[in-house]
C-alpha cells in the first residue's frame, strides 16, 4: 500500500498502519501506545509524521468528531459514517446511508460539485443506555 502510493516504506509507517488496521478510530495517543509495543524506540514526532504521510496519502482516514481528538482508521474510500455515544465517545462505523459517495445529497447544492458527505450520527450507546 505504502509503495503504490509513493511512500518509502519505513518501520514507523508500517507500524502505525498495523496499529490504527488493529485498533480503528484509535487516537493518536492510543496509536503511539500500541505502535511501541512493537517498536519501543518510534519517537512521538514519527508517529505524527506517519500519521500525517498516511493520511495525506488517502492510506488512512482521518475523523474528529466534535469534542474528540483526531482519529484515524484504515477503512477508506467507501464513504462510511459514524455513530458517536455522546456519553462514553464510543465510535461506531456505519455503511453509507445509500449508494456510493455522496450518499446524501443537499437540497440545494448552491452550484458546489459534491464528492462527500460526512455524517456523523449523535447518540447513546447500548451500554450507556442500560447503565
Ligand atoms: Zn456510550
Ligand atoms: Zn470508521
Amino acid at each position: 500500500m505504502l509503495r503504490e502510493s509513493g511512500l518509502r516504506v519505513t518501520r514507523p509507517r508500517l507500524a502505525v498502519l498495523e496499529a490504527v488496521h488493529a485498533h480503528p478510530h484509535a487516537d493518536t495517543e492510543s496509536i503511539i501506545g500500541a505502535v511501541r509495543e512493537g517498536v519501543p524506540e518510534v519517537s512521538h514526532q514519527a508517529v505524527y509524521d506517519s500519521l500525517h504521510a498516511l493520511t495525506a496519502a488517502g492510506i488512512l482516514r482521518r475523523i474528529q468528531p466534535a469534542g474528540s481528538v483526531a482519529r484515524y482508521e484504515t477503512r477508506v474510500g467507501d464513504n462510511h459514517h459514524h455513530l458517536v455515544c455522546r456519553a462514553c465517545g464510543a465510535i461506531v462505523d456505519v455503511d453509507c446511508a445509500k449508494g456510493a459517495a455522496p450518499c446524501i445529497h443537499p437540497v440545494d447544492a448552491h452550484g458546489f460539485a459534491v464528492d462527500t458527505a460526512e455524517v456523523i450520527y449523535w447518540g447513546t450507546c447500548p451500554e450507556c443506555a442500560a447503565a
